[in-house]
């Protein structure tokens, strides 16, 4: 089956139609610039929460778009071509015309996908997710106490809810749990086994935590995750994690000094001075119409400041065209675009290997020893 959704795929997995063009306008950029094809949408920024590791909740102004913003947004991305969509937030359950807008996006034929605080339980809301939605993702960072402390709300009860009536409605849907590990919770990755298997998720996914804060975890702490991960990597099958594909990262992407200075990837793109592929293949969408070329360099965790205005490529609903003209005008200028370009790129923990294996195939050589070792599904 072809993967259109970036968000979780490393470069072999997708459109081989899209790989091609990318890799062909790298070597004469005289070519079109491959349009997107997977869209991250954040339809609000209010979330519900109070996160001790992202700031969006502090922002001066909570922005939504109207339902009407939305259907034309929609319809932009169907005339693009887009094949998936990803809707996230803030808190995307508390836009009040959530369940048309993915009746919507079900009607132009996107393929779908939540992601989710589950600051609210509502069954209707579920139901419709579990009619229309490939996968869903809640934010679960820890045993109940300690989630809630990270949140400062009571959520955890909300999504052990919520996965069980989607569930009951539809055994097929894929539900997973996003862990981030941060300074609150890294004591408490033992217990990851136990909140997935308490939550009912298919999936248990651990993510590193980027930024700067009192949330940062020490090269010491990172060191002790990863003797974690080493002596919990047979787990792996048997609890559907991503342990082996952190340990991969971990061992080829990360440095320890770089995941403690909240820019896992830094060295590692310097190093080996990797290009980026991302804006030919996904967009970011924020919560006023304005687009990115990736959630990073969105800053949507980061204390609110004018860095959210830097990467800006446009605004969809004022103008389409110029979103696109302008992606490729940046792209276009590529000794001042590999990876490296941006400070926020040493973050780039979910799209570095899709990058590294693009890299690889354009210029011929073999950075990545083994790219059959990771799998593609439950990577990031
Ligand atoms: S991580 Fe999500 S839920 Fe937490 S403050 Fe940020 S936007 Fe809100
Ligand atoms: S390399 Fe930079 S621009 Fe490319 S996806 Fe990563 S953070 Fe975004």
């Amino acid at each position: 089956m072809i993967n259109h959704d970036l968000l979780r795929s490393d470069f072999n997995s997708i459109d081989p139609v899209k790989q091609k063009e990318a890799i062909n306008y790298w070597n004469d950029n005289l070519l079109p610039f491959p349009k997107p094809i997977s869209v991250h949408f954040s339809i609000t920024s209010r979330c519900g929460s109070m996160c001790q590791h992202c700031f969006q909740w502090q922002w001066p102004k909570q922005t939504e778009l109207t339902y009407d913003s939305i259907c034309k947004i929609l319809f932009t991305l169907k005339s693009w071509g887009i094949k998936s969509i990803t809707f996230g937030g803030g808190d995307p359950f508390l836009h009040s015309d959530f369940i048309k807008i993915i009746k919507l996006a079900k009607l132009y034929g996107f393929s779908i996908s939540i992601i989710t605080n589950c600051s609210i339980y509502d069954k209707k809301i579920l139901k419709e997710i579990a009619t229309y939605c490939d996968w869903i993702r809640f934010s679960i960072d820890g045993p109940k106490e300690i989630h809630n402390a990270i949140r400062n709300f009571n959520f955890y009860d909300n999504v052990k809810k919520s996965i069980n009536y989607i569930k009951y409605l539809n055994s097929n849907i894929i539900t997973a749990l996003n862990f981030v590990i941060q300074k609150i919770n890294f004591g408490y990755i033992n217990d990851i086994f136990k909140v997935q298997c308490d939550l009912n998720a298919d999936f248990m996914l651990l993510k590193v935590v980027h930024g700067e804060g009192e949330y940062m975890l020490t090269e010491t702490e990172w060191s002790f995750i990863y003797n974690w991960l080493k002596s919990n990597h047979s787990m792996k099958q048997q609890k559907h994690t991503n342990i082996n594909e952190l340990i991969y990262c971990f061992d080829t992407f990360y440095t320890l000094h770089d995941l403690a200075r909240g820019y896992p990837v830094h060295t590692y793109y310097f190093k080996h001075n990797i290009l980026c592929f991302v804006p030919m293949f996904f967009l970011s969408i924020s919560s006023n119409g304005n687009v990115y070329p990736c959630d990073y360099l969105q800053y949507d965790t980061r204390i609110y400041s004018d860095k959210q205005q830097h990467y800006i490529l446009g605004n969809i609903l004022n103008d389409p065209n110029v979103v696109l003209e302008t992606r490729q005008k940046v792209y276009t200028n590529i000794s001042h675009y590999p990876a490296k370009g941006f400070i926020e790129c040493g973050s780039c923990t979910r799209f570095c290997l899709f990058n590294t294996i693009a890299t690889n195939i354009l210029r011929n050589n073999n950075i990545i020893k083994n790219e059959s070792e990771v799998e593609q599904y439950v990577f990031l």
